[in-house]
């Protein structure tokens, strides 16, 4: 009974309300009296559930699961968010197929370096906050019928950021490549060099580059992937040296950041700048494929370049074609 009798009195109140706040035509005050009751609900919305992401391009609230399950892409306007490198991984390589290489290889701090925070707690946060022990993993991995060495950075390990580990595995995955006869594929995003390993990162421009060229000698296909977004010191070497550079959609992609060249060169930039699409306009990157269809063009890829080598079935008689 008394229950009852205090949702009457509180109804009671409520109902006064309207009749005290002024009338519509002034609008000042009655979006000043709405804006705290909408705050409040959507912050009870959001905080406890977490379960729902929004989409920086369409404003949509997009359920976590239905975006992983769409390959991190919005199922509203189809904005490409970053993808983890193991679910880039097993997104396109056939399962249980897939064959790590230098899982453990980490970097070290040769520098000493200390700025807000040293880089050794740097590497131990991220490592711990993602799971990774540096920005690639890399590896073999079978993609369709072609057995394919794979490298795919994550944006999440300290930006992308290229340092010795970065450059020495995937040096070692192209190397592999080449000596047995594999094609090559490197999904690229980062930010640049690691400003923690100074020079020992800008050495990894020439060490991966190097190893591409012995690839490319030997006749193999290497094919890069840009995502949003690849810079710098990535974009300057191995990302940009491709047979084939393929773009996913919308991926900000080029060498120093929009602000700085226009500081620089003191010229108006065009519109869609250092964009995937500009790009593919200019000649710079031969094709844009969305996430959802990457897989099955990279296999086209393979397919018509390998000619049948490096398969299953087509290995020896790739290796005889070129004399091996
Ligand atoms: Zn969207």
């Amino acid at each position: 009974m008394s229950t009852t009798s205090f949702t009457k009195k509180t109804l009671g109140l409520e109902m006064a309300e309207p009749a005290v706040t002024p009338p519509t035509s002034t609008g000042n005050a009655t979006t000043f009296a709405k804006k705290p009751k909408l705050r409040g609900k959507s912050k009870k919305r959001e905080i406890p559930e977490g379960l729902w992401t929004k989409c920086p391009k369409c404003s949509t609230m997009v359920f976590d699961k239905e975006l992983d399950e769409n390959l991190k892409v919005c199922t509203n306007c189809q904005h490409h968010f970053p993808i983890p490198a193991r679910h880039r991984i097993s997104s396109l390589v056939e399962p249980s197929t897939f064959a790590e290489m230098d899982a453990t290889m980490t970097s070290v701090d040769v520098l000493s370096f200390t700025g807000v925070a040293s880089y050794t707690s740097k590497l131990e946060e991220y490592q711990k906050s993602t799971g990774l022990t540096d920005a690639v993993i890399t590896g073999l991995g079978r993609l369709g019928q072609q057995l394919t060495a794979l490298g795919v950075m994550d944006f999440s390990f300290l930006g992308g950021s290229m340092g010795s580990v970065v450059g020495e595995k995937l040096a070692r995955l192209i190397e592999r490549a080449t000596a047995e006869c594999l094609p090559l594929i490197i999904i690229s995003t980062s930010g640049g060099a690691r400003m923690y390993e100074g020079m020992f990162s800008l050495m990894q421009m020439a060490k991966t580059c190097a190893a591409l060229a012995y690839h490319a000698q030997a006749r193999l296909p290497y094919l890069s992937v840009l995502t949003h977004p690849t810079t710098a010191g990535v974009m300057a070497s191995y990302a940009s040296v491709g047979d084939l550079i393929i773009a996913e959609p919308g991926a900000m992609i080029g060498f120093a950041g929009p602000r700085v060249i226009k500081d620089t060169t003191q010229a108006e930039l065009p519109a869609g700048f250092q964009t995937a699409e500009f790009l593919l306009d200019h000649g710079l990157i031969d094709a844009i494929v969305p996430r959802k269809d990457l897989k099955a063009r990279l296999n086209d890829y393979l397919n018509y370049l390998m000619n049948g080598a490096g398969s299953v079935e087509g290995e020896a008689e790739g290796r005889l074609k070129r004399g091996a």
